[in-house]
């Protein structure tokens, strides 16, 4: 189903609706789950170190690409394009279920990450992003997390009504730390090393979308920001490269899309497809793509 493109007000909530209530409040033992979100990844970039003592079999190699594989995927497909952007609709078991795979990622819970990422679309390479990459790639990188900006402003109001989301947010750690005992169960300490592995592969993967793609690739689009297209990051995470497409069209469920001497060209887009799978057997309805007129207008030439 194609729908026109939505109007601007469609795109994020407005500053006015998110941020006319007061800074969000935070108990104690969110606070504490929160912070154990970079706990788990710093463990996993010193875990990995693991692999030199255990070596990695075919099977081990093939555990870290699945895993890879199957959190990105439910990174840029639920949190990102389903929960934050609203790019399609689909029944809430696919967003739970979507979200604790995308949880297991050691990458926060959905209700963190979409307030994150809807700051970083409203103001996008301004002081009030999150992680802005005029401060720098490192900062936009990984700096960031580390800072005062890790706590969001502001949870959105959607998820956090949603109790499963919001429980699978406050839990988020428990996830991560099942999959790393499942590694275990299935292949002992090899396997343990190749979770740690894919987790912090999968780490730098989202992460160059902040860094990378604010800093090297093309600019098809118009936006107001520094966001670039960059291939090799496409590959990377399935399609979330195409960043300055992004941000020229943030509520398209398909991203994979320039501009080629005056034509819409389509990209590789992998979570697009798996979108359109979803659509196929009845998972995913209302996905909005823009029409190839507005696509047009949006060159930056
Ligand atoms: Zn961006
Ligand atoms: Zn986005």
């Amino acid at each position: 189903m194609l729908l026109k493109s939505p109007s601007h007000d469609e795109k994020l909530p407005t500053q006015a609706t998110t941020h006319s209530s007061k800074k969000q409040q935070y108990s104690l033992p969110t606070l504490i789950g929160y912070w154990l979100g970079p706990v788990l990844i710093v463990t996993c970039h010193i875990g990995s170190l693991l692999a030199f003592s255990t070596g990695l079999s075919l099977g081990a190699w093939a555990w870290i690409v699945f895993l890879y594989w199957i959190r990105m995927l439910a990174i840029t497909g639920i949190y990102h394009r389903l929960l934050t952007h609203k790019s399609y609709s689909s029944p809430a078991p696919v967003k739970w279920i979507g979200s604790i795979i995308a949880s297991s990622a050691g990458q926060m819970g959905p209700n963190w990450w979409k307030a994150h990422h809807e700051e970083h679309h409203r103001f996008t390479d301004q002081p009030q992003d999150p992680h802005s990459s005029v401060r720098g790639i490192q900062w936009s990188h990984y700096q960031w997390l580390l800072s005062r900006n890790f706590l969001p402003t502001k949870l959105p109001a959607d998820v956090e009504q949603d109790i499963v989301l919001k429980t699978i947010d406050r839990l988020h750690f428990v996830p991560t730390l099942a999959l790393g005992f499942l590694s275990y169960a299935i292949g002992g300490a090899e396997y343990l090393a190749a979770f740690f592995i894919s987790t912090t592969l999968l780490f730098h993967g989202v992460a160059l979308v902040n860094s990378a793609c604010h800093k090297f690739g093309t600019t098809p689009f118009k936006t107001d920001d520094y966001s670039k297209n960059n291939g090799i990051v496409a590959v990377l995470t399935l399609g979330e490269g195409w960043h300055n497409c992004h941000h020229a069209f943030p509520w398209s469920a398909r991203q994979g899309i320039t501009l080629d001497n005056g034509a819409v060209k389509y990209l590789p887009d992998f979570t697009f497809g798996f979108i359109q799978v979803l659509q196929s057997v009845g998972l995913a309805s209302k996905v909005k793509l823009p029409a190839e007129p507005d696509v047009l207008v949006a060159s930056a030439e």
